[in-house]
């Protein structure tokens, strides 16, 4: 199959969470399983600082908005010398410190970045004469593809054949603006009504690649159902409905290259389920490097996170000051909102013997902190996949969770089924639940041998993406067929 992989984030060139992985992976994969698969994402600042090697220009066009031609180039570099990485390159739009936000907020014109990338890519994938069987688009800032595909392209014979894939990392995010930026689109008003891209006056680039995609997938199976309830659907949650016969989750995989303890690059000590000496030494070095006291059997506690509020911020600071006073440490690598870092930031100056707190974002940190760690917290308000959990187990590092989203799909739960656990889940969205269900963990970190059989279940458990790279490629499969028919 041919496919075009369009993206906001790949990894390593540019990555803010855990999309970027899963584009890498999944690319990655569809490659090894014999499919011609290209990546396209926008030329960021730092893909530069990642990669000299690329090509010269292949395409060399402009695209208009509102009357002012843009132009773009798309170079060629690659993903580890394999999947063929497409950027689009306008240095006034995608050249700059971060990918979407500057500490004030939003990028003011992401509208018209993204609609412009979204523009550019359909325009310029028919330059590099390569014809996809499918477009796979990822979240908000790729969703305006699909509907230019229904729309302005329709009659095409380029993309006769061409079927729209998308799948959703966050519904929270939907690239809603002001619906006088319906004009960048290139699109009449007619594509701006209840039934495509208005969304309650407002232009809804998520909502349009919702209603015109062939296929939507979510990143797990429980995160497609939660989407379809009020409480999590975020408003979409009638138009997902409309749309159930064609939504379902496919469970992330993970990268087993970039995330084990057996070979992992960044750490100072390798270890393995069979051979567990490297992880003891692992947390001795980073506890000696970061000044906190190495002492058998005192349990390290973190968290590697986006400091928003839906990775449950709130309620590990309505907790944070009665679990300092239990025997642990914490170490928290984390950036985001500026309170949450600020609270973060006073927490370690009350409890400098206890904690500590990473204001950056930091790869190299984020791999050795797993390593280090005994335990882990991802108490989200909900969680699409939550890619640490699987990261966490891989490392031995025990998941406490909330029990939502991709979390619930992941970590079995000690409480319930102490034969199969993986780790511990809680319900109720509050500092109580959280810290009762880490003062159970904590409970049975005290018995070693029983500890041991929990990360040794996490360590082993197939996190690999055979089974879901399965799943995208049969979806494909289908919806090509469904096209031709
Ligand atoms: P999300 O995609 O919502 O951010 P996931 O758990 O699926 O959540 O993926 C998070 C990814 O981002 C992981 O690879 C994690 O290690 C990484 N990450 C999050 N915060 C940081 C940080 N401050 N420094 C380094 N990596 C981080």
């Amino acid at each position: 199959m041919k496919i075009l992989f369009v993206t906001p984030e790949l990894y390593p060139f540019a990555k803010t969470g855990g999309l970027a992985d899963y584009s890498s992976s999944l690319a990655l994969k569809l490659y090894e399983m014999g499919h011609d698969v290209r990546v396209i994402m926008p030329k960021y600042r730092s893909v530069r600082s990642i990669t000299t090697e690329m090509s010269a220009s292949l395409v060399q066009h402009s695209i208009e908005l509102l009357n002012i031609a843009f132009e773009f180039t798309i170079v060629q570099a690659s993903l580890e010398d394999k999947v063929p990485v497409y950027l689009v390159e306008n240095d006034g739009f995608f050249d700059r410190e971060e990918l979407y936000h500057t500490r004030y907020g939003d990028y003011p014109d992401n509208a018209v970045r993204y609609i412009f990338f979204n523009r550019a890519v359909l325009d310029g994938v028919k330059r590099l004469d390569f014809r996809p069987d499918i477009i796979h688009c990822n979240d908000w800032q790729t969703s305006l593809i699909p509907v230019l595909l229904r729309s302005k392209y329709k009659s095409d014979p380029y993309f006769k054949q061409t079927a729209a894939f998308l799948t959703i990392h966050n519904l929270a995010y939907q690239g809603s603006y002001w619906h006088y930026d319906m004009k960048l689109t290139g699109l009449g008003w007619e594509y701006f009504t209840p039934d495509t891209l208005e969304f309650y006056g407002r232009l809804n680039l998520l909502k349009g690649g919702i209603l015109f995609s062939d296929m939507i997938t979510t990143v797990s199976p429980n995160y497609a159902r939660e989407i379809c309830s009020k409480k999590h659907g975020h408003g979409l949650e009638g138009i997902l409905k409309q749309r159930k016969k064609n939504l379902c989750g496919i469970l992330n995989g993970i990268d087993l290259q970039t995330w084990s303890p057996e070979t992992d690059p960044h750490l100072p000590a390798h270890y393995s389920h069979t051979s567990m000496a490297g992880k003891t030494e692992n947390k001795r070095l980073f506890l000696q490097e970061f000044g906190l006291r190495s002492k058998p059997g005192l349990p390290l506690v973190c968290m590697i996170s986006r400091l928003e509020s839906l990775k449950g911020i709130d309620i590990l600071l309505a907790m944070c000051q009665e679990m300092m006073h239990l025997s642990l440490q914490f170490v928290v690598l984390g950036k985001g909102r500026f309170d949450y870092q600020e609270a973060l930031t006073a927490l370690q100056q009350q409890y400098p013997d206890k904690m500590r707190y990473f204001q950056a974002f930091d790869e190299k940190l984020a791999h050795r902190i797993e390593a280090a760690a005994d335990i882990i917290l991802l108490p989200s308000l909900y969680e699409p996949c939550g890619l640490n959990a699987m990261y966490s187990m891989r490392y031995g590092t025990v998941p406490v969770v909330r029990k939502t989203g991709g979390l619930a799909d992941t970590v079995i739960d000690f409480q319930t089924n102490p034969a199969r656990a993986t780790g511990f889940t809680f319900n109720s969205y509050s500092g109580k639940a959280l810290l009762q269900c880490l003062k159970n963990a904590l409970g049975l970190f005290a018995k070693q041998k029983s500890w041991r059989q929990l990360m040794l279940r996490g360590m082993t458990a197939d996190f690999s993406w055979d089974k879901s790279a399965k799943q995208y490629t049969e979806l494909y499969s289908h919806i090509i067929k469904r096209k031709t028919e």
